[in-house]
């Protein structure tokens, strides 16, 4: 069967065609400013030259019609009628507290994701507009959501309480929920799996490093602890976000600089992180190129990056009382052996160590710890498409 996997924002959208029997990508997709001028769909199918269609796509329901021409069109398609696309994936970012596991979208399900909106204002109604979308142009093609909070609905109370009144809890559902956990998932499963073991067997730390960024603890297959909260906010110092910080700083420089809360966020969100801390920019190799040139604050900023990432493995360590393998994952996970090895300097009190020849690799499956090593250290590039995929057909056949 062939699925489509679906991750919609509110002027973008992502896809890909998957054949569930050989999960290979049939093609992949961009649609960028959806509702703004200069709309452009980039369609690359396996194995031919990428498109750009420069066209307008005044709303996401044009959009999805685009793509199901483009995956259909007798030179650049890949498939020959809508027909042959079995179920659509959805990503959805926020499942609250309603959403352990991925659904059949039906229409109690469109109206609690609707219900959990405002925790994730920016992102939910998009996915939802996605979902309409595509009911509209595929009539009877079954839909799943795949929420991007689930795998982390297994973390104990003492994990994901805040230590507020009690009542924000009760009247608001303000606790963390997490995020990147359908990577985290994919991930921790492929680490044991590459080790030989099932992970309901071990403890599994999982390091997703990309422009966003969090650390997950995986014990025995299940999510006890992971670093973003109630929004991607929290956690790791990031591309763009603060991640922890004492939470005093925001009245104090909303107050020094006359700002309202909601440009606070902003800050915290759009302008903090290396980005902020460096001066440089948000991407990573950027920031290493100015490193190199001698630039300290593009330092200042690694450093402080890769010594929060090293803080979260620690206590993640002592959340699970041990840890069998770490796993590094997305963007720099994956492709900077550089920082890879910074962080894995912190970790000789585990009797792990990283072999520098091992580490020398990008974007492959690899344990990367010398042998003999007491805890696997691993790079394991992460798939969240195809576990989407995976999750959708599990539902749909
Ligand atoms: P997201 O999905 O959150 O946008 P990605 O997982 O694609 O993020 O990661 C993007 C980050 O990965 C960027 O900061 C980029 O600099 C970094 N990255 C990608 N390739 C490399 C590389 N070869 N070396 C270092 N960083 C890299």
């Amino acid at each position: 069967m062939n699925i489509l996997v679906i991750n919609c924002g509110s002027s973008s959208l992502k896809y890909q065609l998957i054949d569930s029997n050989s999960e290979k990508v049939l093609a992949k997709g961009l649609c960028e400013r959806i509702g703004i001028d200069g709309s452009l769909l980039t369609h690359t199918p396996a194995g031919k030259d990428k498109v750009k269609i420069e066209t307008p796509m005044p709303n996401h329901t044009v959009a999805i019609q685009l793509v199901i021409d483009a995956l259909t069109n007798a030179e650049h398609g890949v498939i020959e009628s809508l027909d042959e696309i079995g179920a659509v994936g959805h990503r959805v970012v926020h499942g609250g507290e309603k959403f352990a596991s991925s659904v059949v979208v039906t229409d109690e399900v469109i109206k609690a994701i609707e219900e959990v909106s405002d925790l994730a204002p920016l992102h939910n109604p998009a996915n939802l507009i996605g979902i309409s979308a595509c009911q509209e142009i595929m009539p009877g093609v079954p839909m799943v959501a795949v929420f991007d909070t689930a795998f982390h609905q297994t973390m104990p109370e003492k994990a994901y309480l805040y230590g507020l009144p009690y009542e924000y809890y009760e009247k608001y559902k303000v606790r963390r929920y997490g995020f990147h956990g359908t990577s985290h998932d994919y991930v921790s499963d492929r680490a044991a799996q590459m080790l030989g073991k099932s992970r309901d067997d071990m403890k599994i730390i999982v390091c997703h490093l990309g422009n966003g960024g969090s650390v997950s603890a995986v014990d025995h297959g299940k999510c006890v602890d992971t670093s973003m909260g109630m929004t991607p906010l929290e956690g790791l110092i990031m591309g763009t976000r603060s991640g922890d910080m004492d939470p005093a700083i925001c009245d104090f420089i909303c107050q020094k600089e006359g700002l309202t809360p909601a440009q606070m966020n902003n800050v915290l969100n759009k302008k903090s992180g290396v980005l902020g801390m460096s001066g440089v920019s948000s991407d990573f190799r950027d920031i290493e190129a100015a490193e190199a040139e001698g630039n300290q604050r593009a330092k200042a900023a690694l450093d402080a990056f890769y010594y929060r990432v090293a803080k979260y493995i620690g206590a993640y360590v002592a959340a699970m009382n041990g840890v069998d393998a770490i796993a590094f994952t997305a963007g720099v996970g994956e492709n900077n052996a550089i920082g890879r090895a910074i962080i894995c300097e912190y970790l000789g009190y585990l009797g792990t160590e990283i072999d520098a020849e091992k580490n020398n690799i990008r974007g492959e499956e690899r344990v990367i710890s010398k042998d003999g090593s007491k805890v696997a250290l691993m790079c394991v590039p992460t798939n969240e498409e195809l576990a989407i995929a995976r999750q959708t057909l599990e539902l749909v056949k």
